[in-house]
């Protein structure tokens, strides 16, 4: 970025200087301390968040050389153990990190893209940087950085090497594009739609166009497709005509396209009154793809690049990975598939992905030549920097223009011309048990890489995106108050998810409790090294002395259970914490009325068990059609409870609410709440939109493709039918794994390259058969995904008659665990 000295800001930042040094220019911003390759002239702002502090990392930023701070807690930045540093306190360093953003903006000369709506941001902002790219040099945020701290630390990025900036603004909740506008100040403007996501945050879409808009204020041109009625309206109603650009499939506008599909892709016709007529080709045919591809020619076109040159790169944008991921490759390597570009930028996301996986593997970079402008001698002495900081240890290099640079790099490494001849010389024994991160531009065609790396016939595996359980913990955590505390349900293996690797996470989140369904559960979770308090649903007689050596608390349902507990406590001098459940209609497990006054005797007279809780379990939270009766199991509930406690010395937690009831009831939060479904990314009501993401992703390869003639049958008991025929795909994963058996015969569909592949056939044991008639890239080895995104568990779970419940927890064990954070 341009260079600027703490001093220059100290005025306008509105806050106060701890202590002063020398000035000394800054040249990068930083707010995690682990990211930065040297300190020197480097501005270190830690940000306060929900689970870290970024001050708690002040020292190791001053380690690594950083003299510069701006702080919004005074008291954790000392001026005797940051000797020669500038530290400036702020009330809030979002807010200067804002400041100086809009700063950096204003200083750039170039032409800003911004871009907003529901949909598509990234992948306009994607494609259009590819396109731009071949006439001018383009930076561009990475991946998704487009909220309040993403936005800031894109716009850092900018400085008069570039010549178009594209940046991408996000909102969730009103109040917020103020701010990235004031940043942001694009000259031109992308409006991409307007759809339903974060609806629940405004009053109405009406008040969410509006916000949005407010990005548009100042551009000089707005782009926008006149197609949505309600944007069109509003955009023609609020800004002069001479700013507005519009596109239309259907009508009148600046840019008219006709967008034919056909076997291979589709033609895009373009009619412009003053340009005359184009025709563009494109592999795209779905919707959402095409309706990008006409922001994205819009924008080209407004910005003057020529149709010749569309014409010529249109053809080469291929979709876009949204997010990193992580792939399992020969001899038990990892991959991790980032093939589309090839900035520094990128680059650096993507090394800092690869150091949040949880694994003990040697880190191996394939990388193709960089596009980026710049120097080309300094950009591969930034490399060789990234890859000595994120400790990756082996170099394999395509391209011209890396091996030149061969020198700068000093761990082991191979260089190759082209992608081609490094497939050539890939042998089977050639990477073993690596972490490897595979980073091309578009060009190189580095999917073919990673094609040769990923191993083929591997078995069936849930993949648990441990970011998305973050969020959505945050997002139940949110919604109660403080003082309440959270307890998690992991019984039965963290509902198929695996309970110890979840659980480790909920630790280091700061849950207060967990809870499982039997000792065995809870004995596994110590083990691994919880430390947690952890609540035992069912226990017998045989469990006791497991409850007492792994300190896991009992939940006592009935007066029987008290005595023989009681008993053993007594025998063996053990003190136990126990849990009371209270049955006030769920007519499963617990006390009912009539028990109440003999359980109060009990307790009064075996002081070794200790009462920690009183709970009851509602039996139709998520159902408004039941709400009466959940009230009464709630009063019911709170009398009983209230005669319990009143002979405890301790006073014992109250609690009621499982994820339903969190949603619908959280005036009754109590004490603690007990979140299970919920935290796995499935909303048991359903009818909104919450902010949740399902946290696992089965997915399985195909491991056989075959003609089928109309004639022939398909499976046992000759069930399957393909009536003119087709092609299928055997997939590894059968009802033994968990894939229902009733998703058969056209019940149940996989997704293959995005697209739907129903059922043929009845499902097999550890197989089943999908008709990829309609999906002619279909290929031995590739990825069948069988839950995961932009598939609803609960929709899945209706076709079958049941519930995402089950679906989730009959993922048998035999199904490997990949964890990863994105
Ligand atoms: C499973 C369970 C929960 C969590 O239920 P969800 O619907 O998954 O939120 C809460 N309390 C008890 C006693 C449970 O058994």
């Amino acid at each position: 970025m341009t260079p600027f000295t703490l001093q220059e800001f100290s005025e306008s930042l509105d806050g106060t200087w701890i202590t002063r040094a020398h000035e000394t220019a800054i040249e990068a911003i930083f707010i995690d301390s682990r990211v930065i390759l040297h300190g020197k002239g480097s501005l270190f702002v830690p940000l306060t968040g929900n689970t870290v502090d970024g001050h708690d990392f002040i020292s190791a930023a001053y380690e690594k050389g950083v003299r510069n701070f701006i702080v919004q807690i005074p008291g954790k930045a000392v001026p005797n153990e940051l000797t020669g540093s500038n530290i400036y306190h702020v009330k809030d360093s979002v807010a200067a990190l804002q400041h100086i953003a809009a700063w950096n903006r204003r200083r750039f000369e170039g032409v800003l893209i911004g871009i907003t709506g529901s949909n598509g941001k990234t992948i306009v902002k994607e494609w259009l940087g590819q396109l731009l790219s071949n006439d001018y040099r383009v930076c561009k945020s990475p991946k998704s950085y487009n909220s309040q701290i993403g936005v800031p630390l894109s716009l850092f990025g900018l400085d008069s090497n570039y010549q178009v900036g594209i940046i991408e603004a996000g909102i969730s909740r009103p109040g917020e594009m103020q701010n990235l506008e004031k940043m942001i100040q694009p000259d031109i403007a992308i409006f991409t739609n307007l759809g339903p996501a974060h609806d629940a945050n405004f009053i109405n879409r009406e008040q969410k166009l509006n916000e949005k808009a407010l990005l548009l204020q100042r551009a000089n041109y707005i782009i926008f497709c006149s197609d949505h009625e309600p944007l069109c309206r509003f955009l023609k109603g609020n800004f002069p005509e001479d700013r507005l650009v519009s596109w239309s499939r259907k009508g009148a506008a600046d840019y008219v396209f006709s967008c034919k599909r056909r076997e291979e892709g589709s033609r895009i016709v373009m009619m412009k009154p003053d340009l005359g007529m184009f025709t563009f080709h494109t592999g795209f045919t779905d919707e959402a793809s095409l309706e990008n591809l006409c922001h994205v020619l819009t924008a080209c076109l407004t910005l003057g690049v020529s149709t010749e040159n569309i014409h010529d790169w249109l053809p080469q944008l291929k979709p876009i990975e949204m997010r990193l991921t992580l792939k399992s490759g020969i001899n038990e390597c990892l991959i991790i598939d980032d093939t589309y570009n090839n900035d520094l930028a990128g680059l650096e996301v993507a090394m800092q992905f690869m150091e949040n996986q949880p694994l003990d593997k040697k880190r191996t970079l394939i990388l193709s030549d960089l596009l980026q402008s710049g120097d080309e001698a300094s950009v591969y002495e930034k490399v060789a920097e990234l890859m000595a900081h994120y400790g990756v240890s082996r170099l394999v290099g395509v391209g011209s223009a890396i091996t030149r640079h061969r020198k700068v790099f000093d761990v082991p490494a191979e260089f190759f011309p082209s992608t081609l001849a490094f497939i050539k010389n890939l042998s089977q024994d050639k990477f073993v048990n690596e972490l490897i991160l595979v980073k091309g531009a578009r060009k190189f065609a580095f999917e073919e890489v990673v094609r040769g790396l990923e191993e083929k016939m591997h078995g069936t595996v849930l993949e648990i995106n441990l970011n998305s359980l973050v969020q959505n913990f945050r997002y139940y955590r949110s919604l109660v108050s403080d003082a309440t505390k959270l307890m998690v349900m992991v019984k039965a293996s963290a509902y198929g998810g695996g309970a110890p690797e979840i659980a480790k996470q909920l630790q280091v989140m700061g849950a207060d409790y967990l809870a499982v369904a039997y000792s065995d559960e809870g004995v596994e979770l110590r083990k691994a090294g919880i430390k947690l308090p952890i609540l035992v649903l069912n226990s017998n007689k045989e469990d006791f002395k497991h409850l007492v050596k792994y300190e896991l608390e009992p939940v006592v349902y009935s007066l029987s259970l008290f005595k023989r507990l009681a008993n053993f406590s007594l025998i063996n001098d053990s003190p136990i914490k126990i849990h009371l459940d209270i049955d006030t209609g769920m007519k499963r497990l617990g006390f009912e009325e009539k028990d109440i006054d003999p359980l109060n005797e009990w307790i009064k007279t075996t002081p070794l068990l200790s009462v920690a809780s009183i709970f009851t379990h509602l039996a139709a939270a998520d159902d408004p059609s039941r709400d009466l009766f959940t009230q009464q199991q709630l009063k019911r509930f709170l009398d009983q409870a209230k005669k319990l406690s009143k002979t405890m010395k301790q006073k014992p937690l109250l609690h009621a609410l499982n994820t339903a009831g969190i949603q619908r009831f959280p005036e009754y939060s109590l004490d603690m709440v007990r979140l299970g479904i919920g935290l796995y990314g499935v909303d048991p009501v359903g009818g909104t939109s919450l902010p949740l993401t399902q946290i696992g992703t089965l997915k399985t390869p195909i491991a056989q493709i075959k003609n089928v003639l109309p004639e022939e049958s398909v499976g046992y008991g000759q069930k399957g039918h393909l009536a003119k025929g087709g092609k299928i795909a055997t997939l590894n994963i059968g009802y033994a794994d968990g894939f229902d058996r009733r998703f058969g015969n056209g019940v149940g569909f996989v997704l293959i390259h995005g697209q739907k592949a129903p059922t043929v056939g009845n499902v097999c044991m550890d197989m089943c058969m999908v008709d990829v008639s309609s999906i002619p890239s279909a290929a031995e080895g590739d990825e069948a995904v069988i839950y995961g995104e932009g598939m609803k568990l609960s929709d899945l779970a209706e076709k079958i008659g049941t519930i995402p419940y089950e679906l989730l927890t009959n993922i048998t064990q035999r199904v490997k665990r990949v964890y990863f954070w994105d």
